[in-house]
């Protein structure tokens, strides 16, 4: 292995909890690289559909040592997301090898870290921080006849925008904030939108009161309450505010706000679509028994045909699938449980916690964790 492949501390992913970490190391004055598989930071929102900009307040969701600039607006569209992750990038002069996909990973006898990607390029370091991302693939159901359907059946990474739905029945699979915004914008071009909604779900709106409830998820977590106490106040804002959507399908989950995040299932952000639902505008559906070739068998037996199914049914991650071994520190859904493991020295995960204020905030918080714990 050639010594120049040697650095002190490695990032995989220029995503945006790759890019904080660079930037907590580049303050202090710290030697890094990041490999990153596309061919720009950030990739991973480039991919989402046109109309998407953070469900979370500018206020809280900037990364380290760098502001969202003031003309921003409060909810930073995927356009300016993107344009502040690149300014972020130049601003601390990140080095980024881009067209690196890592394949895999093991510590070595030294206890130093062997990263080697997909076209057997090999690189060593000492601390080693993961940050390749929770989304990394779509997740779609297995559903018998998924494959067969005859009109075009997508998941939510492939949805762009709203053209050529005027007019269309479209079905939308599921009821998380991909789900809600489609929903909405589906809605608002002309389409007529019923939603197959098999799981329970807390609900925030985007903003209540005048106020961006993830603002109030904050001052909350910021409070530093008892978990049981934080679950109680965000019922309360729940109740105040969506007040009970099962009288229109929705359920709320038995389990508490804090449990959902423990299992990797977030509040979903309301943007407008649970008035349609209430105004009986956008219709609610069970969940699907079995896809036929010319229609949907939903689990009351119901059968209709759709122009157009959109499954919002959320993303998988594929870090645990770069480490042969260590399968141990990966629960059932392949993600780690903790930023750090006390045996294995030198390795970090970051971006994989589900956070009350936020995955940005909770990127922001870890990534300032990692670097106490590799300055010693
Ligand atoms: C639609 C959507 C909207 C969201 N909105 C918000 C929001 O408003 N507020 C909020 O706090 N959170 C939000 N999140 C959650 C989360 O903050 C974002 O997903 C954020 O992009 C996570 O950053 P990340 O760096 O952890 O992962 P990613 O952005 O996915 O970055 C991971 C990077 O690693 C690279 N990579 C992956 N595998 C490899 C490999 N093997 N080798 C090399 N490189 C690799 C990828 O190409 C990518 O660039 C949202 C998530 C989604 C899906």
């Amino acid at each position: 292995m050639k010594a120049e492949n040697f650095t002190e501390n490695l990032i995989i992913g220029a995503g945006l909890a790759g890019l904080a970490m660079a930037a907590r190391l580049s303050w202090h004055k710290m030697p890094y690289q990041i490999l990153e598989k596309s061919d720009q930071v950030a990739h991973s929102w480039e991919k989402h559909y046109d109309s998407l900009s953070m469900q979370t307040s500018k206020l809280y969701s900037a990364l380290p040592h760098f502001a969202f600039p003031l003309h921003y607006p409060k909810y930073v569209p995927k356009n300016l997301l993107l344009e502040y992750c690149k300014n972020y990038a130049k601003e601390f002069a990140m080095p980024i090898v881009f067209g690196t996909e890592i394949n895999n990973i093991k510590q070595l006898t030294d206890k130093n870290w062997q990263v080697v990607s997909k076209n057997k390029q090999e690189y060593l370091c000492k601390n080693l921080i993961v940050a390749t991302g929770n989304c990394q693939i779509p997740s779609m159901p297995d559903i018998e006849g998924l494959k067969k359907y005859r009109q075009p059946l997508i998941h939510s990474q492939e949805y762009k925008n709203a053209e050529n739905c005027d007019g269309k029945k479209v079905l939308v699979v599921g009821f998380g904030t991909s789900a809600n915004e489609i929903a909405y914008e589906l809605h608002k071009n002309g389409a007529f939108v019923s939603m197959s909604v098999q799981n329970s779900q807390h609900i925030l709106y985007k903003d209540s009161f005048g106020f961006s409830s993830h603002e109030y998820m904050v001052w909350l977590y910021k409070m530093n309450l008892p978990s049981a106490m934080t679950d109680y106040f965000s019922m309360l804002y729940q109740r105040n505010t969506v007040g009970d959507a099962a009288n229109v399908g929705i359920n709320s989950p038995n389990d508490s706000l804090s449990v959902q995040l423990k299992k990797g299932i977030e509040p979903t952000v309301d943007v407008g679509t649970l008035d349609l639902i209430r105004k009986k505008i956008i219709r609610i559906l069970p969940a699907i028994k079995k896809i036929h070739p010319k229609d949907i068998e939903f689990e009351n037996k119901n059968k209709e045909s759709f122009d157009k199914i959109i499954f919002a049914t959320g993303y998988q991650t594929l870090v645990s699938k770069l480490f042969l071994q260590m399968k141990e520190i990966f629960n059932e859904k392949g993600r780690p449980e903790k930023l750090f493991f006390n045996d294995y020295q030198g390795l970090y995960f970051l971006g994989f916690r589900h956070h009350l204020a936020g995955t940005i905030y909770g990127i922001n918080e870890d990534s300032a964790k990692i670097l106490r714990q590799i300055l010693g």
